[in-house]
């Protein structure tokens, strides 16, 4: 089986750095490597302050708390993304609001967000997809139109740009994840971005607790969370970083050899190779099944996996959530490129340890595939019954 993506975690000062958190008895979120690590991404991001915590997930939370976001208040997002940008949002008590998907860049449609902004729009959470960073121009020009917020979700566009600027630096806040499928990783891990120098305090102390200094430390003004990240995580995140030119080099090699193998077939649309903005980097490749094919994403990743070669589905949009639809969110809501990309999008291995050898191998099978989806002669079934029959 070649799995969907095995991270590389020993080719650099891993080991040494993680010995020397045992050997030093510095576990804890206390230990050096922490602030260490936060320095070092601050000035690759290009960013004041970093509060390094326990996840994306934990970043993303604190991200919509600092900010003062809160019952009655709404916060736009993209439908097509990972569920911890709506819950962020919803555990806020605060409402999300779905904009849809382009078709070719697979990011929010920025043309369809000024008509989901009201009196009561907050931020937006302007969230990068698959690699490719999302178009900022106009988030920055409604942001100032309607004194907005932006968080920034640069978690799947590590060592990416916008232009000039580095994905992570164009947020009020912005956020990363270090999970292990992620361009460098701390195994479990996030980051909190900002300028700002109350954001800053406040993030920090959002992150442990709402601890006060001295002789107030157990007395609370505020609700926080422990999303600490431990030093021995911090070690790992550190000696990843280090590593990070080599990692976004192999992320985009792997791209260019699927996109040299894919580029003559007639039933995936690829993931596209640059926009006016930036070119992809590949955190992961996506394919996606073109219209006139009459089988689905479910269907080709059950042949696929039968076939040995890891494949995931796409994200599962935020209107189509069970969670969500029990909430009575989203009701009667329609993002028709999200559920095309959720429903005929899926990704092939990528990791970080992949060998030519095995791009190859996936590249062959995926040929093989598209030869039969020619011919029709698949007889997989589609399993998702949680996809509304049209
Ligand atoms: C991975 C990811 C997250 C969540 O990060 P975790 O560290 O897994 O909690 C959030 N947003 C996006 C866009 C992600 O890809």
């Amino acid at each position: 089986m070649i799995p969907v993506n095995e991270p590389s975690v020993a080719a650099g000062n891993e080991i040494k750095y993680l010995t020397e958190c045992i050997e030093s008895g510095w576990i804890s979120s206390e230990g050096p490597f922490v602030k260490k690590f936060e320095c070092e991404w601050a000035q690759y991001v290009k960013r004041k302050y970093c509060i390094a915590v326990s996840s994306g997930t934990a970043a993303l939370e604190i991200a919509v708390a600092a900010l003062g976001i809160g019952k009655g208040d709404e916060v736009i997002l993209p439908a097509f993304t990972i569920i911890s940008c709506a819950m962020a949002i919803i555990r806020a008590e605060a409402t999300p609001v779905l904009v849809d998907s382009d078709i070719t860049t697979w990011n929010m449609d920025v043309n369809q967000i000024e008509k989901k902004i009201t009196s009561k729009t907050k931020a937006i959470m302007a969230v990068h997809i698959y690699g490719l960073p999302l178009d900022m121009t106009p988030i920055f020009a409604l942001a100032e139109k309607y004194q907005l917020f932006i968080i920034e979700d640069a978690a799947e566009a590590i060592g990416q740009s916008y232009m000039s600027l580095p994905c992570g630096s164009m947020g009020d806040i912005s956020v990363f994840s270090f999970y292990s499928n992620k361009v460098i990783t701390s195994g479990e891990g996030g980051m909190i971005c900002t300028n700002d120098a109350s954001l800053n305090t406040y993030c920090r102390s959002l992150r442990n607790l709402c601890f006060q200094d001295n002789e107030k430390r157990f007395i609370h003004e505020h609700l926080g969370w422990n999303y600490r990240m431990t030093n021995m995580q911090a070690a790992l995140g550190l000696a990843q970083f280090e590593q990070i030119k080599t990692h976004i080099e192999k992320k985009i090699h792997i791209g260019q050899r699927y996109n040299d193998f894919f580029q003559h077939l007639d039933c995936f649309q690829l993931p596209l190779p640059y926009t006016d903005y930036a070119k992809n980097i590949y955190w992961i490749y996506g394919l996606l099944l073109k219209e006139h094919i009459s089988i689905d994403a479910q269907q080709a990743i059950k042949w696929l996996c039968k076939k040995g070669i890891g494949v995931r589905p796409f994200f599962f949009p935020m209107h189509w959530q069970p969670v969500f639809i029990k909430m009575g969110l989203f009701q009667n809501e329609h993002y028709p490129v999200s559920e095309y990309l959720a429903k005929r999008g899926f990704y092939i291995p990528g990791g970080l340890n992949i060998t030519d050898e095995q791009i190859e191998k996936v590249a062959k099978m995926i040929v093989q595939f598209s030869e039969l989806t020619n011919t029709m002669a698949i007889d997989e079934k589609s399993s998702n019954s949680l996809i509304p029959k049209e």
